[in-house]
């Protein structure tokens, strides 16, 4: 019976979209790039619990980098050393998707070996503006293995 509905959820995969299981932008822990690696900042990164974080400059609809919190292994908070000297060292890759993306090929760039966590973006053209990229949200390999299985998975 589990089988079944694993096979059911792996089959489904083809018929949604990243937008049908992202986590919203509202929702994400981010750091603004300006962030001084302090005891402060470096407490609610731990205290957050996620092993990804985007930064972002000026707004948060703007990420520029992504922090992974094993980075942080050999930085002493007593240092107070700026988020970007991290960043710029270690130049971790954005991985963009569009919202409309299906879940079934997401996986594959996953499987790939991007990073695991993807940007999600839109085209907004509703306004009297310009068309312009705006970012709704984030998906992970974790998003994607929930619906396969059915079922969320309870972080430790
Ligand atoms: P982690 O390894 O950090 O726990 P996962 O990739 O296992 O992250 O994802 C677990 C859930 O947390 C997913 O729903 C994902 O969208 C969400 N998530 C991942 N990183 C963040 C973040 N920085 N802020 C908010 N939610 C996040």
């Amino acid at each position: 019976k589990q089988e079944l509905n694993i096979i059911e959820g792996a089959l489904e995969l083809r018929n949604k979209t990243v937008e049908d299981v992202l986590t919203p932008l509202g929702d994400c822990f981010m750091l603004s790039s300006d962030s001084i690696l302090d005891f402060a900042t470096m407490s609610e990164i731990m205290q957050s619990g996620y092993t990804r974080i985007p930064v972002y400059e000026n707004e948060r609809s703007n990420i520029v980098d992504i922090l992974y919190v094993k980075d942080l292994a050999f930085v002493d908070p007593d240092d107070s050393m700026p988020l970007v000297t991290m960043t710029k060292f270690y130049c971790r890759p954005l991985h963009f998707v569009f919202h409309d993306a299906k879940l079934d090929l997401v996986l594959e760039d996953f499987k790939k070996g991007k990073s695991h966590l993807a940007i999600v973006q839109i085209v907004n053209d509703k306004g009297e503006c310009d068309p312009f990229y705006e970012v709704l949200g984030i998906v992970t390999l974790e998003d994607i293995i929930e619906e396969i299985i059915k079922s969320e998975i309870l972080d430790e």
